[in-house]
This record gives C-alpha cells, structure tokens and sequence, in this order.
C-alpha cells in the first residue's frame, strides 16, 4: 500500500542529518547472551563514540544447523542495554512477525538486511507492519548490484513509517574470489546518492571486509565520500563469535579505528551540473577498479593455462581457440553497442598479453624442472 509522498519520508532536517559524521552503529553480529550483549554495549558507550547498540537476534544463514541467532528471549537485553548505556538499540527484521516483536518491545530502530531487499513481497510486508510508526529503518542493498531494486525498497518502507529512512551499504556478492566478501562496487550507493540526494547512506564496512583488516580502509573510503554513517561489528572476544568471528573486532580497537578515520568536511554543493559531474567521476573510478580486477582475474587464469599447456607439451598459440574468442566477443560486444574496432584492439592487447603471461610461466616450470 503506498500512499502519501514518498520523499517527504527522507527528510534531511531530520536530527541525523544534523549529528557530527560519521553517526555510528556498533555491536555484535548475533546476541549471544545477556552478559556479552550488556558488557559490549557499556563498552561501546565508555567509547564515546558510538550512537547505536546493533546486535541481531533472527540471523538469515546460509546454510541450516548453523547458529540462528537467539531470537525474541534476547529482546529484553538489548532494551536493557539501551536503557542502561543510552545506545538507541537496533536489530535485524525480517518478517511481519519480527516487527510486531520489536514494536512490542518498545525498539525505535531496525534495519532490513540484505538477503530480504532481495524480496518486493518482504519488504512490502515489513514496510506495512510499520505503518504508521516512526521507527527509524535503515534499508541494506540487495545482495546482488540491483539500484533499483534498493531503492525500490526504500521507497516501500518510506511510504509506510513516518520515521527516518537510510540507505546501509553492505556490498553486493560476487562470483569468483575477491579480496572482499561482498564487493563495494560504490559506483551503486554513489549513484544512490545522486537519485536520492535527502536519504542519509551508511556503509557496513564489516560485511564488504568480511575480514578485520580491511575495516579500516572501507570505512575510510565511504568517509571520503561522504556518507553520513557506519555500522561495524563489536564482540568483546572476537574469534569466539557464534557468528562472523573473522569480521568483528573488539570495542577497543573499534574505537581506535573510528579515532583514526580521517572526516572530510562535507562540502555544500550549490552547483548541479558540478555534483553530476562528480558523481560520474566517482562512478568511473569504482567500474576502472573492477576492470583492473577482472583483467588481473584474466592474466591468473593464463597462468594457469600457461603452465598446464608446458606440463603436457602443448604450443603456446592456438589460432583456432584465438578465433573463436574474437568471433564470440565482438558478438557480444555488438549485442551491447560497444564499437567494433575499439574491441578489437583491446582483445588484441589482452590477447597479446595473455600469451606474454603463459610464456613466462611456461619458462618459470622449465626453470624448475632443470
Ligand atoms: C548482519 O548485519 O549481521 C547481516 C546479516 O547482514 P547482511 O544482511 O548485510 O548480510
Ligand atoms: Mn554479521
């Protein structure tokens, strides 16, 4: 049911626009028990430098038989730790159910993960069991790079709680290896940005690391620009985490990467055409990034050929395998627009290179075996 106007939902007077950058949500992954969910959130808040409590209570897993999270039992700690620490509290709500839980409760803040944007239907059926709330939602991206899809799910919630609406970036999945667990492809929340200016953007930098080493970066980086806040995992003793041990770190060093981040000033720009601009540039230097990932993808795989081809005595070069490749992609280049002529010189360089690559690595096994 939509109904009202949407875009008076994301209103930027709200008193988070107005908070120091960056508004930061911390806390476990999962509840685990009422001591850790009390003992993080008191450390958290002697920090000083947090504003919510997060920990989830239904956790969506891949795979069954793993920990599910402790469900509604772990309700009430959380709004001790609220009223205890003054850390608004704030879970995970996947369904109806879940929000009639939390309302409930009395919690003023949840957030709709990323497995469950996903789902028009899921979402349309939390948005209506907030009707008429003012509970604060954060909307995660869907787990693959759908813009529309995210903002389609914002525009679901917006047009049912009166309260904030903010966009939380958790990166996209990825086929194949990659430094990240998620990919950040911030092209997507940077062209958010631009189709939705007044939408305050978080960024989850513990679920795009899936690693405690890449927080600081990630964090860095949705700072440089410009989001308005972040949401990173806590658990006093990590590594014995029931759920994303490798990504969580304590509030300690929390605190000390949130000291650490460097916080542009946001600069005011009065200037449209000058902010498109940059947002395009912004999104030309995320998809470069990823072309360079993916032709670094491409000289391991003719590595891999490379040496393969030395183990059994094959040749290098093969012109029937080469010209399959060039009919099939100039296809799909045409199919996608792409320029004829541009495509060719590129697949002649990347070509070239691929067998510069085996070659090497068909020298490097020689070498071994002499
Ligand atoms: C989480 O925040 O713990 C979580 C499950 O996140 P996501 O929906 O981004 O996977
Ligand atoms: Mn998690």
């Amino acid at each position: 049911m939509v109904q009202g106007d949407p875009s008076a939902r994301f209103s930027i007077n709200h008193p988070l626009g107005q908070e120091k950058r960056p508004v930061v949500v911390a806390g476990p992954c999962s509840a685990e028990s009422r001591e850790q969910v009390l003992h993080t959130a008191k450390s958290l808040a002697e920090g000083g430098r947090v504003q919510f409590f997060r920990a989830g209570l239904w956790k969506p897993r891949t795979r069954p038989n793993s920990f599910e999270g402790l469900g509604e039992q772990a309700l009430p700690w959380l709004m001790e730790a609220e009223a205890t620490t003054g850390l608004r509290a704030i879970t995970e709500v996947a369904t109806p159910e879940h929000v009639e839980k939390v309302l409930n409760a009395g919690m003023s803040a949840v957030w709709i993960g990323a497995r469950t944007t996903v789902s028009p239907f899921a979402v349309q059926a939390i948005a209506e069991a907030l009707e008429g709330t003012d509970l604060l939602v954060m909307v995660k991206n869907p787990m693959h790079a759908d813009l529309k899809l995210w903002i389609g799910a914002l525009e679901r919630v917006a047009s049912c709680t009166r309260g904030q609406v903010c966009g939380l970036h958790r990166g996209f999945s990825s086929y194949g290896s990659s430094e990240f667990r998620n990919a950040p492809m911030w092209e997507i929340p940077i062209a958010l940005r631009s189709e939705m200016p007044e939408v305050p953007l978080f960024c989850d930098p513990s679920h795009i690391s899936g690693k405690a080493e890449h927080l600081q970066d990630v964090a860095q980086r949705a700072m440089n620009l410009g989001m308005e806040g972040l949401m990173i995992e806590s658990h006093p003793s990590p590594a014995q985490a029931l759920s994303d041990a490798e990504q969580q770190i304590t509030p300690d060093a929390l605190d000390r990467l949130l000291a650490q981040l460097d916080v542009p000033v946001q600069h005011v720009v009065n200037d449209d055409a000058q902010e498109s601009l940059d947002a395009l540039r912004l999104q030309i230097d995320s998809v470069d990034e990823q072309l360079l990932h993916m032709l670094d993808k491409r000289m391991t795989l003719a590595r891999e050929i490379g040496a393969l081809k030395h183990r059994n005595k094959w040749s290098l070069l093969s012109v029937a395998r080469w010209r399959d490749i060039v009919k099939s992609r100039l296809d799909w280049a045409s199919q996608m627009g792409l320029n004829h002529d541009f495509l060719s010189k590129i697949l002649a360089s990347v070509h070239e290179e691929s067998i510069r690559v085996q070659g090497d690595e068909a020298d490097k096994e020689r070498s071994k075996q002499a």
